[in-house]
């Protein structure tokens, strides 16, 4: 499945006049293995090193570039000044909403898009097309929720 998937970036990149050489697809695999992941180029560069040593980080960094002007990955940040990378989900339309947890700082996937009726409404009241959105909700989590009830449950006994 990784490997269909590697072959179809590439033909993505050949379609850009781009080729996939070794450097690029290591940095590819590494985004690939950790797809849920958001990590930052520094991250992405010590990961890649791990297997391919002689990479450097200005080569991950512009393979990075590369892959968001081709709308491989998508890069965000969720506010604490880091670029991260991304992978699109494929065939999506729209990029995928991120929940954002401000006690334990994980970061969770929502791939439906949800917004069609938001869309509908924005479309027709700001007459404005719609290419893409970037939605990130900010709160606890169901983990930090489960501790919290745990932390609770102590305290009672
Ligand atoms: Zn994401
Ligand atoms: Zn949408
Ligand atoms: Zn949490």
């Amino acid at each position: 499945m990784e490997e269909a998937r590697i072959d179809r970036i590439k033909k993505q990149l050949h379609s850009a006049s781009y080729k996939l050489t070794p450097q690029r697809e290591a940095t590819v695999r590494v985004l690939l293995e950790h797809e849920t992941d958001h990590l930052s180029a520094e991250d992405v560069y010590l990961l890649v090193k791990e297997k391919s040593p002689e990479i450097g980080l200005a080569t991950v960094y512009r393979t990075l570039e590369l892959l968001s002007e081709l709308k491989v990955v998508d890069k965000i940040n969720f506010g604490d000044g880091v670029y991260r990378y991304d992978l699109r989900q494929e065939g999506a339309a729209h990029f995928h909403h991120h929940l954002v947890c401000i006690e334990c700082g994980a970061v969770d996937e929502i791939q439906e898009d949800l917004l069609e009726n938001v869309e509908k409404v924005v479309e027709s009241r700001w007459n404005f097309i719609i290419k893409d959105h970037r939605l990130t909700f900010h709160g606890i989590c169901y983990r930090c929720q489960q501790k919290e009830k745990g932390n609770e449950n102590e305290k009672n006994e």
